[in-house]
């Protein structure tokens, strides 16, 4: 019982916190540039890019997996509806990402040991048809990069199920102490800030001089990576957000329809 009073009292503070939070700082917009863009952007034009583009990017959580990592994790930790309040109000790009990161991370106080028995215990969820999309980007020779706000110590070994080489997964590595307890994660990593994404897609166009650059995913933030990317696919098998919807030229709800628009074009 008292366990009980003390997790709801918990989780209501995190949500009043949460929503006061949100009233008192502005709305992020859609970046101007990115609404320019994706408006002029026609859907034939959009599935032209992709029949031809040089490299695809993917946001991992809800997009080549079904689940929400930093929720999953959280509930692992007795943490969960707090942290999912959270989570919610970093999508929406309402709040920096770094702080609902932080802020997330610090409720869920995970130690080392804690971590390896979740990836054991709670191996992530591919998307339906993700690794026939993948694989045959592989096979056409097309380089596959994973660009997430989410935990490096996730994302690389499920990088790897799809043939991924870890040079290619952009996300956030949590640190540990010597005694296993969390240490906060690495603030080098570009896309544990907002911005991120786009940091990367403009890191990786500037190395490899790819022209034609897809990032697909089901949030704000992989949205506004375009440009520099060439193009933005918004996915909604998992979960869908309206202002993605709204604003994606070409919005689907299943990897089979992007791979069923390469193999047309073969
Ligand atoms: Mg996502």
């Amino acid at each position: 019982m008292r366990y009980w009073l003390m997790t709801s009292l918990f989780t209501f503070c995190a949500f009043y916190h949460v929503q006061m939070f949100n009233k008192i700082l502005p709305r992020t917009k859609m970046p101007t540039n990115t609404r320019k863009y994706l408006d002029t952007l026609t859907k034939d034009q959009l599935k032209e890019i992709w029949r031809t583009a040089d490299a695809v990017c993917f946001d991992v959580d809800s997009t080549i997996v079904q689940e929400e990592g930093i929720d999953e994790l959280a509930e692992f930790c007795g943490v969960g509806e707090a942290v999912k309040q959270w989570t919610i109000q970093a999508m929406g790009g309402n709040i920096r990402f770094r702080t609902a990161l932080e802020t997330r991370l610090n409720m869920c106080n995970l130690t080392l040991e804690q971590l390896e028995r979740y990836k054991k215990e709670k191996p992530l969820t591919l998307t339906a048809g993700i690794k026939e999309l993948i694989g045959h980007l592989h096979s056409e020779k097309i380089p596959v990069f994973l660009i997430s706000g989410g935990f490096r110590q996730l994302n690389v070994p499920l990088a790897h199920r799809l043939n991924i080489p870890s040079e290619n997964v952009f996300s956030v590595e949590l640190l540990f102490d010597s005694d296993g307890r969390y240490h906060g994660f690495n603030k080098n990593n570009p896309t544990s800030d907002s911005g991120g994404k786009t940091k990367v897609v403009h890191r990786l166009k500037d190395k490899y001089g790819f022209k034609r650059l897809i990032m697909i995913g089901d949030g704000a933030t992989d949205m506004e990576t375009c440009p520099p990317a060439d193009g933005f696919i918004g996915f909604g098998g998992n979960v869908i957000r309206d202002k993605v919807r709204e604003h994606s030229p070409w919005f689907v709800t299943s990897f089979q329809e992007l791979l069923d628009e390469l193999k047309v074009s073969n």
